[in-house]
């Protein structure tokens, strides 16, 4: 493969998702917001979503998923170790 590899394990860090202006993380966020609603989970500091979610959201964003992971964790809302181990 190359480039940027999409997370494997997509844990979103609410409260750093919150402290982002919203001209970046609003569709993200809205997002988030959803499945949390659907769910009824309300309470976390962290929401785990769906590997296809990842997809989604890169569609919205116009990156690949892994270009997307890079850019989420470039702003704090995975950790580095979201990050698949590189070949380079
Ligand atoms: P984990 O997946 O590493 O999650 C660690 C903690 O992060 C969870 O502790 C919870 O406090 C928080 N967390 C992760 N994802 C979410 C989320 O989508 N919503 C909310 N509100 N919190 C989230 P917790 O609940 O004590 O769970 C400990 C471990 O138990 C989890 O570690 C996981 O290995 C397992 N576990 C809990 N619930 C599930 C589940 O629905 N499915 C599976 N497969 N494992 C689960
Ligand atoms: P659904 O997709 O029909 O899933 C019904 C229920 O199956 C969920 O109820 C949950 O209890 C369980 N479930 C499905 N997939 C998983 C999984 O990967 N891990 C765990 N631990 N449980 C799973 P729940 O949580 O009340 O969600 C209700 C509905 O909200 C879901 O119906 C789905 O339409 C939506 N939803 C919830 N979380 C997500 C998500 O992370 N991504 C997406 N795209 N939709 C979600
Ligand atoms: P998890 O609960 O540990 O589930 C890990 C993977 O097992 C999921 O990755 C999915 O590939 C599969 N899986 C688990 N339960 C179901 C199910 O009911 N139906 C199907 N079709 N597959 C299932 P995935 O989809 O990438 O989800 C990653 C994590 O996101 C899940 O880890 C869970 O923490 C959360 N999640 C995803 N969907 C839901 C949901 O509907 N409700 C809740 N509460 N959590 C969800």
């Amino acid at each position: 493969p190359s480039g940027a590899e999409p997370a494997t394990k997509i844990v979103i860090n609410l409260e750093r998702l919150q402290q982002l202006p919203a001209e970046k993380v609003g569709p993200l966020a809205r997002y988030a917001a959803t499945i949390q609603s659907q769910r009824g989970d309300y309470n976390g500091k962290v929401l785990s979503i769906r590997t296809e979610d990842l997809r989604s959201l890169a569609i919205i964003y116009d990156m690949t998923p892994g270009e997307l992971t890079e850019q989420l964790i470039e702003w704090g809302v995975l950790p580095p170790e979201a990050r698949p181990a590189k070949e380079d």
